[in-house]
């Protein structure tokens, strides 16, 4: 069987034409929903994230201000503006670009943000939120692979769901998911042992590590579905984890890189900025 491709993007518009409508409801109250992203440092690739969200945000109707601070950025020089953006009645999210320079500790400022305006969903609080189901904002990557998923009528209920990488960002907050929606979930990471020998039996397999061709036809079952979140420049091309063009060959469903986790990751994003303004505002369902 060729696998039918996973559709991100379009998968993303769709839902970026609803969050259009929503916010519209909200500004007819006067409300505009309102971020900060926090960059510190040069790092390039941050830098072009960073403008990518923007332009998402513009295109939605949502306002992100972008705190571009020097890599010289003291770590209470961070926190001192992580506190003033918490207070202010105005910001509904606020954000950190990772990484950070060395000197900083990310834990440290992620922490600062109060778990109500926390658009990552990175906060120990929201943390522990997702693993007792009563999350009310989620990490962007995690939430697109499921929204992916529901989009295509993919029912994970009962399936086995295998999951390479334990990021906080992505694998982690992915099993999370998967497990809530009744997957039974495996785990896997640097130190696990004979990674075929589970991927193998995976219904779904969701790879987040950031090594190109990690997974290769032999260790995908028959029909899996495979969602593909690594993102790897190899001669100036982006790629994924999975040896892609084999890959398709054996799946029934799979995610292109580019074009399939990252437009829903910047798409998500902006839902949680909506959910927390809703949340803050008595905006209605
Ligand atoms: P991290 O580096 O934080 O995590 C990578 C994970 O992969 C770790 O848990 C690590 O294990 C595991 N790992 C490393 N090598 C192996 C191996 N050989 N076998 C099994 N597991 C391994 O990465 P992120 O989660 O932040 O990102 C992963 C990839 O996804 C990157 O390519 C990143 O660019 C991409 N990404 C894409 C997004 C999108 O929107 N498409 C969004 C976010 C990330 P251990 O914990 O033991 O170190």
């Amino acid at each position: 069987m060729v696998g039918k491709i996973l559709d991100g993007r379009a998968v993303a518009n769709k839902r970026a034409a609803k969050v259009k409508e929503t916010v519209k409801t909200f500004n007819d109250k006067g409300i505009i929903p309102h971020f900060c992203v926090i960059n510190i440092g040069d790092d390039p690739a941050s830098k072009i994230y960073v403008a990518t969200k923007k332009r998402r945000a513009e295109k939605l109707g949502i306002k992100q201000d972008i705190y571009q601070m020097s890599a010289e950025t003291t770590e209470s020089e961070a926190l001192e503006l992580i506190a003033k953006l918490n207070k202010n009645p105005d910001i509904n999210g606020v954000m950190v670009q990772l990484p950070v320079p060395k000197h900083i500790n990310s834990d440290h400022l992620i922490e600062a943000i109060s778990p109500e305006k926390d658009v990552d969903a990175l906060t120990s609080a929201n943390i522990g939120r997702l693993w007792q189901g009563t999350h009310f904002v989620l990490p962007a990557t995690a939430c697109g692979i499921i929204h992916l998923l529901e989009d295509y009528e993919i029912n994970v209920e009962g399936k086995n769901a295998v999951i390479v990488g334990r990021s906080n960002i992505v694998g982690k907050p992915t099993a999370a998911l998967l497990l809530e929606k009744n997957a039974s979930v495996t785990i896997l990471h640097s130190h696990s042992q004979n990674l075929a020998e589970f991927t193998r039996k995976a219904d779904i397999l969701v790879v987040a590590v950031g090594k190109a061709n990690l997974i290769t036809a032999d260790m995908v079952k028959p029909d899996a579905i495979v969602i593909d979140v690594g993102m790897n420049r190899v001669d100036g091309h982006l790629m994924g984890d999975v040896d892609f063009e084999k890959v398709k060959e054996k799946a029934s469903f799979i995610t292109p890189v580019p074009g399939g986790v990252g437009p829903l990751t910047v798409e998500s994003l902006m839902e949680q900025v909506v959910a927390l303004t809703r949340r803050q505002n008595d905006c209605g369902k």
